[in-house]
């Protein structure tokens, strides 16, 4: 198992102070699951290059010495030594520690500044799915270039190996390429060597830092990092959505100064909130809806115009954020509503993307402002979650219109009215969209326009009832 990083620039030997590893000398490090060595099979000024090497015993392996109380997680005659797996992330966290940390005494600034990189990482495991490997790594910015071998050259036939060498080059510091390294080496294999538990949500919620959250990916790195075990990968969303919210606030006060609002609330954004609200209750009731979900419920307002309506007999909201279902039930009076109305509410922490009985069985599902916080490839899971699975009669859901936003004076032209929106549609594209969705599912789709209306943009909100036929 081997890592290879190079450096290139001047005085690239520095390499050597930010690894904390002296690049004239071999070093060795005795891991739970074997050896790691660190050397350099080059190292001149203008090409420095450090290599991380993993010598793993398999006869331990196989034996059951690592990996598990109870028995060897692997057979006799595995992959397990060669490839590049969560061993590896755990030898980086062991041997470079300082450097992924960022810290660096002797240059604190090199530390700190974007240097030319590239990664070579040997016998990434990647069976039938190379394209994950662009999908991953272009958005964080990388050169990716990728060479796969034939399985045996002696019989051609037997065709490609499921492992393949990669390079990624870019300009980046060395503690994010050591981080990107750390959580999405084992993204492609599908084996940890030890059981994913909490504290695995810490690891890839502290080595995601600064980066993950922006990902396109975010929810299938998550996805395989936790071993799809649906707890963690939820609550590791939830964190992350968490810090993805907490970084918008501050950079829309950052912008102006004081704790404002993103754009919308500019001038006539309490009305419209007040208006986009009414007008999904008026869905609802006017649809017939007796049990109803919210799902995206943020604070619970529309759960508050709701519950008390004599048509309501169950409401549920649903949340990725378990920190916005507290928010909601101290919005709701949660603890001091009556018995009867505390029977017919619930909260529960889901998402959107992944597949969840517990949506089924209701009347209609409201989705106000949420769908553009979704990343855009997550769109088809959502919609087979909402309009296949859960599948109600109803479905009410707004989003802003893109287009209207040209009379928001805060705005540049071309960004979005809150920093984790991910995109804002058009009026043309969300009906697209929606059309699309009826034709697939068998919906019947009505779009209203919701605030003040422009000539020739349009309103703020646009909202779109779907109708099972
Ligand atoms: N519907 C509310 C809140 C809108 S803000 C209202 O109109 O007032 C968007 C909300 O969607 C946030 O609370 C956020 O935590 C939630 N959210 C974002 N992604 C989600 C997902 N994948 N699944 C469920 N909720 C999500």
């Amino acid at each position: 198992m081997l890592l290879k990083i190079t450096y290139m620039g001047e005085n690239t030997t520095d390499l050597g102070y930010l690894l904390h590893k002296n690049p004239n000398r071999t070093q060795s490090f005795e891991l739970s699951f074997g050896k790691a060595y660190v050397f350099y099979p080059e190292a001149t000024a203008e090409r420095t290059t450090a290599a991380l090497l993993l010598d793993i015993n398999p006869i331990d392996l196989a034996r059951g010495k690592l990996g598990s109380r109870d028995g060897g997680l692997f057979d006799y005659v595995n992959d397990r030594p060669y490839v590049s797996s969560s061993f590896m992330s755990t030898a980086i966290s062991k041997v470079f520690s300082t450097a992924l940390s960022g810290k660096c005494d002797n240059k604190p600034e090199l530390a700190e500044q974007k240097l030319d990189l590239e990664a070579e990482v040997v016998m990434l495991p990647c069976l039938g799915n190379k394209d994950l490997i662009g999908r991953i790594f272009t958005p964080l910015g990388y050169e990716v270039e990728f060479s796969e071998s034939a399985l045996d050259e002696k019989f051609r036939e037997w065709g490609e190996s499921r492992y393949v060498t990669l390079k990624l080059k870019g300009k980046v510091r060395l503690c994010d390429l050591l981080n990107h390294l750390y959580v999405l080496i084992p993204v492609f294999d599908n084996r940890k060597h030890y059981w994913v538990s909490d504290d695995e949500v810490e690891k890839l919620i502290g080595h995601g830092e600064g980066w993950l959250n922006a990902h396109p990916e975010k929810e299938l790195i998550a996805a395989r990092y936790l071993n799809r075990n649906r707890s963690l990968v939820n609550s590791a969303l939830a964190q992350l959505i968490e810090k993805g919210n907490g970084i918008a606030e501050e950079a829309d006060s950052a912008e102006t100064g004081e704790v404002t609002p993103p754009a919308e609330k500019d001038a006539p954004k309490i009305r419209l909130n007040d208006l986009r609200l009414q007008a999904v209750a008026d869905a609802v009731i006017a649809g017939g809806a007796k049990a109803v979900i919210d799902i995206g419920c943020g604070e619970g307002r529309l759960i508050a115009r709701l519950i008390n309506h004599k048509q309501i007999a169950r409401i549920t909201g649903v949340d990725v954020s378990i920190r916005t279902l507290e928010r909601a039930k101290s919005y709701l009076h949660y603890e001091r509503l009556s018995e009867k109305t505390k029977e017919k509410l619930q909260f529960l922490q889901g998402s959107l993307t992944y597949k969840d009985k517990r949506f089924a069985g209701y009347d209609a599902a409201c989705v106000v402002e949420v769908v553009e916080h979704l990343d855009q490839p997550r769109l088809p899971a959502f919609e087979r979650v909402l309009f296949e699975l859960a599948a109600p009669p109803l479905v009410v859901m707004t989003t802003p219109n893109a287009e209207y936003n040209v009379n928001y004076e805060r705005l540049q032209p071309e960004s979005l009215r809150h920093s984790d929106h991910r995109f804002e549609w058009t009026r043309e594209q969300f009906q697209e969209w929606a059309n699309g969705v009826c034709k697939r599912f068998g919906y019947a789709a009505e779009f209203s326009d919701i605030g003040e209306r422009d000539e020739q943009y349009g309103a703020p909100t646009q909202m779109c009832v779907f109708k099972r036929t």
